[in-house]
């Protein structure tokens, strides 16, 4: 609920509080069933003001936890571009390369240079003669050395 609603809020229950008090010092049935219908719909009409308030909060911290996770995301990211270095394969292809002193066990491999500018990492796959993205799905073409390793 925007803030402007949250102050209609407190108007409308500030209303049927004062309302409420006049209700005993009315003698007149008409005006009195009259000041009883007024009251109603002001309570209704607070009630769905808490009620749209509810969803709009509930929205806010659902929108609050995936930005935090984001967050975290790119934050594992950023640690994890400092593996890599821009490469240009021996066909002109740009990808990036994880750095031989960082590959920490893995494979020698390259991951997306549209994801890698994205924060997504996205190791690229082998598929005829290019290698592939299955993330964004380009592909960056590269020419085999004579031992089959991706260069
Ligand atoms: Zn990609």
């Amino acid at each position: 609920m925007p803030v402007f609603e949250t102050k209609a809020l407190f108007d409308a229950i500030s209303y049927t509080a004062s309302a409420v008090k006049t209700l005993k010092s009315i003698d007149d049935r008409v005006k009195l069933n009259e000041a009883i219908y007024s009251v109603q719909e002001s309570l209704l009409s607070a009630q769905q003001m808490a009620l749209d308030s509810q969803q709009e909060m509930t929205a806010i911290v659902e929108a609050k936890g995936a930005l935090e996770k984001e967050i975290a995301s790119l934050r594992t990211f950023e640690a994890e571009k400092a593996r890599y270095a821009m490469h240009e394969t021996e066909a002109g292809g740009i990808t990036y390369l994880v750095k031989e002193d960082a590959r920490n066990g893995e494979p020698s491999h390259h991951i997306c240079a549209a994801c890698y500018q994205k924060s997504v990492k996205s190791v690229l796959q082998l598929k005829g003669l290019n290698l592939f993205c299955g993330q964004c799905g380009s592909s960056s073409e590269y020419h085999p050395r004579s031992g089959g390793f991706i260069v």
